[in-house]
Order: C-alpha cells, then structure tokens, then sequence
C-alpha cells in the first residue's frame, strides 16, 4: 500500500474547542519511529481541559497540534534501527516520551522522567488516521485484544499501578470515584484478591457502570456501590463491612476533598491510601493527627504508569481474562468529524470510554 503523507486529524484551535483538519501532515519516521494507522482512539480526561482551554494546559498545547494521547494502531511503517517491532503490529501507545538520561530514567522509573513530553500534548496525538511515535512508546498487543480495548490501555495500566501499588489479597478495598480508572480500578482490586470492594460515586449512570464491572468480576454479597450524596449512612455502612476497623486500602480516583476527609477517618490503622486523581482544589483540610499521624496511615501518590512493568500486568489481566474492560465501553463509536457529540458526551460525566474510529467512520 501506499503510505499516507497526511492525515484527517482533531487539532487544538486557537481559543476553545477543537477543529477537524483534512490534509494536516504527518510527520517524517526518523530512524527510531513507527508510523501508525489508527484502529481506536478514546477521550481522557485531560483532554477535556484541552477542549476546554483550561489553564492546566493553555500554553502546553499549541495551536494545530493534533491532540489525543489514547489510542491503539496499526504499524504500517518503521524506521531503519527498528528492531523489537514490525510492519503489521497491533500496539497501543504509552503517551509519555521520557528522556532516558535524566536521575529518574537512569533510575529505573522513567515514568517520571524530569524531561517527559507527551503525545497528543507537546507532540502529534492520536486523534488522526495516521501517526508517528518512537519505537519506545509503541506497545505490541496480542491479537486477543480488540483495538477499541487496546485505546484504553493507559488508562487501564494507571487503574493497575494504582490498585497493585499495595497487596490487596483478602484486603477490605474503597473505591472513591468511578470515571473510568474507577471502574477499572475496582475490576483490577478484585482480580488481585480483594476480599471486599466498596465503591462511592454520585452519577447514578456511574453507579450502574460500577455494579456492571463488578457483576462482571466474581461479585460477592460482601461488594457494594454506594452514592455518598444520597445516602448519609455511608461512613456507617462502611464501618460495618468491616467489623468498625476501617478499610484496609483506599483507591482515590475523585479528587474530592470531602471525599478524602471522610475517607482518611474511615481508613483502618496503618492502613494505604494511594491516591491517582487530581484535586481543583489542591489544598483543603484534612484531619492531620487523626487522620494519618496517630493511626500511621501510608498516602502514597500515582503518576501515570510504571515503563514498563505496569504495561505486562495490564496484557497478562487481559489475556488470561482476569479482567473484561468492555462493560466501559459506550455502545457508539464516533467519526473524527463528530468530535463535538463525543467530547459532549464525556464532559457530562456519565460515560467511561467513547471510542473514535479515525479511519473506519
Ligand atoms: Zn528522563
């Protein structure tokens, strides 16, 4: 086949929004890239604040950059010194670029590179048929994973960082916030052998996703979805799962300040909390002493997923079936062109995974 030298694609605007591009070009394959056409690609949550022009990203993402850092392809072109993949891959993307020679990189955790770019942030995304990325960030996925599954695999390996950061086997585990790391979140707690596994969430469209992914688990009578805003015995409830002990582990994926005060209480002794979502409000008050001082409480931060070790436990929850993601998937999948219903239908909050088909719709 021929090989496309420009592609449709979703660019930043130069205010708030998007706008589809027909003709935008690709960049060159340098010697360690791969050219991708895209099967999948899904929304994040970042990239609501690029859509929306928040502050968090404003000066980050330029202008016609093409955006989207979730998303899975086809290889159909490699540069000279690519060795470990092959024309005809399907592989998903890991978003971060690090350096490789910083502390962190030479320290074995490059996920936090201190020079880390990003695709579909600081470098072309995956919201277009066709991409390039290194040969580093390109994850080569068995057959047994669909494409649309394969789109959702970083936000998938966060879930898994998060939830297999602590031991959870025969754990009492709380899942506060179910978008869509929630709900993966609660899948890995159980496939890692929680005992228990408690979710809060207020959007009763989450609440039913929530009770979806945990139907499909190995749901036990002991597992439960609770919506904190409707429901005041909440804090009791939870006490009473687990005998007034408190939980055992904490998944923080709300960002919610009340949220984190309660949950800092109802946290056993010398229990984890391990906390991946961000806050809009990044300082509020939380009971110091008898939060975490006096029960010695572990709070341990998340950032994005482990190069590459996260990536092999992600693979091997799928392909052994201990995992099935495909209850988060939104029944519609949406052509490029169609980006406003999409991105509308992410910003309300009551979906997980909408999927674009860059080539296919
Ligand atoms: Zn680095």
């Amino acid at each position: 086949m021929d090989i496309p030298k420009t592609t449709n694609a979703l660019v930043k605007s130069s205010g708030t929004g998007l706008e589809f591009r027909e003709n935008v070009n690709i960049p060159s394959v340098g010697e360690r890239d791969v050219k991708l056409k895209i099967l999948s690609a899904s929304i994040c949550g970042s990239d609501l604040h690029i859509y929306n022009n928040d502050s968090v990203f404003r000066d980050r993402v330029l202008e016609g950059q093409i955006v989207g850092h979730e998303f899975c392809g086809e290889v159909i072109e490699v540069g000279s010194q690519v060795k470990t993949v092959a024309v005809g891959d399907i592989v998903a993307a890991e978003s971060h670029v690090s350096c490789g020679s910083c502390y962190y990189c030479l320290n074995g955790m490059s996920h936090i590179c201190q020079e880390v770019s990003a695709l579909g942030f600081d470098r072309p995304g995956g919201f277009a048929q066709y991409t390039v990325i290194p040969v580093e960030n390109a994850i080569v996925l068995p057959p047994t994973i669909h494409p649309d599954i394969g789109a959702c695999l970083e936000p998938f390996g966060n879930a898994v960082y998060t939830a297999r950061r602590v031991d959870l086997v025969n754990k009492v585990v709380w899942v506060i916030g179910c978008g869509p790391q929630g709900l993966m979140s609660i899948a890995v707690a159980k496939a890692a052998g929680a005992r228990t596994v408690i979710a809060t969430e207020a959007k009763q469209e989450r609440i039913d996703l929530a009770n979806a992914i945990l139907d499909a688990h190995h749901r036990t009578e002991r597992d439960m979805v609770i919506n904190p805003i409707e429901d005041p015995d909440t804090l009791k409830k939870i006490y009473k799962a687990t005998n007034g002990l408190g939980v055992d582990v904490i998944i923080e994926m709300s960002g919610q300040p009340k949220a984190i005060e309660d949950a800092l209480l109802a946290l056993k002794k010398r229990g984890h909390l391990v906390a991946l979502g961000l806050s809009s409000s990044s300082k509020f008050e939380i009971d110091w002493n008898k939060g975490i001082v006096l029960k010695e409480a572990h709070i341990i931060g998340i950032y994005g997923r482990l190069l590459y070790e996260t990536w092999t436990e992600v693979i091997h929850f799928l392909t052994t079936g201990k995992i099935d993601l495909s209850s988060t998937l939104y029944p519609r999948q949406f052509a490029l062109s169609e980006y406003k219903e999409a991105f509308d239908l992410v910003l309300n909050g009551k979906v997980a995974k909408v999927i674009f088909k860059p080539n296919d719709l």
